[in-house]
């Protein structure tokens, strides 16, 4: 039999805490807490977990300096599961290497979710030669783009720009990742020549695209492409314990604001 999926769980309030553990234990995770920096950091290094979940306000050390020191050593895959809903927290610790941001509260489902994409990412799951969602198909191998069958075609920056997006479907890419994996470290930050690859992409695949089904806009953050269908867990699968919902997280009580 395969060995559980063990998660980190980094968060100081503890009905939060034992909240997630829950919601992990009973879709067979094997989850550790930590309730401060200090003790995560001690944990990933001698559990090597298989994903960390990690809250942002604790009581010693900053969530994103964890996170920074994390980084140093280790691509254990972070989730941030943060109280801080400004954009310019979700940038910061992405860019310090987090693969996610979950904003409290969250529904269990989007949890689940988002560590299932994270554990394919980190598996290398996603060197999958295809990418499928809705009508749109992306054969890598043959730099082919399909909707509803038809053949679109892109530019070379606009394809660049798209198979990146879908080669980490189900993640956020932040507009300044985007921008030095496709023009380098030394391109200006500003975003002009994104958005406008991004509306030419989102005239030739979307349906509307003033309401995208395929590339969704994080505002100010940056940009979350639709999961592949190929890689996906069906969500009957996903156990989600009937006395929760998402209303039991509030950031009512939180420290972190
Ligand atoms: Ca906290």
């Amino acid at each position: 039999m395969n060995r559980k999926i063990n998660i980190l769980v980094v968060e100081d309030d503890k009905n939060i805490c034992s909240y997630i553990t829950t919601i992990l234990s009973a879709n067979n995770y094997h989850v550790t807490t930590a309730l401060t920096g200090k003790e995560a950091l001690s944990l990933a290094a001698s559990l090597c977990p298989d994903v960390i979940l990690l809250d942002l306000g604790l009581p010693d050390i900053d969530g994103c300096e964890v996170l920074s020191q994390l980084r140093v050593w280790s691509h254990i895959p972070v989730i941030v599961v943060s109280a801080r809903i400004l954009e310019s927290d979700k940038v910061n610790a992405l860019d310090l290497g987090a693969d996610d941001y979950i904003t409290k509260p969250f529904s269990n489902a989007e949890l689940l979710a988002r560590i299932r994409t994270s554990l394919r990412h980190s598996r290398g799951n996603s060197q999958n030669k295809i990418y499928k969602a809705l009508d749109l198909e992306i054969d890598f191998e043959k730099r082919n783009i399909t909707l509803e069958g038809k053949q679109i075609h892109l530019t070379q920056v606009e394809y660049q720009l798209l198979s990146l997006l879908a080669e980490h479907s189900g993640c956020v890419l932040t507009y300044r990742s985007i921008m030095n994996t496709l023009w380098g470290p030394y391109i200006d930050n500003n975003n002009q020549i994104l958005r406008v690859n991004m509306a030419n992409i989102r005239r030739k695949i979307e349906k509307n695209p003033a309401q995208p089904q395929y590339v969704f806009t994080e505002v100010g953050v940056g940009y979350r492409m639709r999961d592949n269908e190929y890689e996906t867990i069906p969500e009957s699968l996903c156990q989600i314990p009937k006395q929760f919902n998402v209303h039991d997280i509030t950031r009512k009580g939180d420290n972190e604001l």
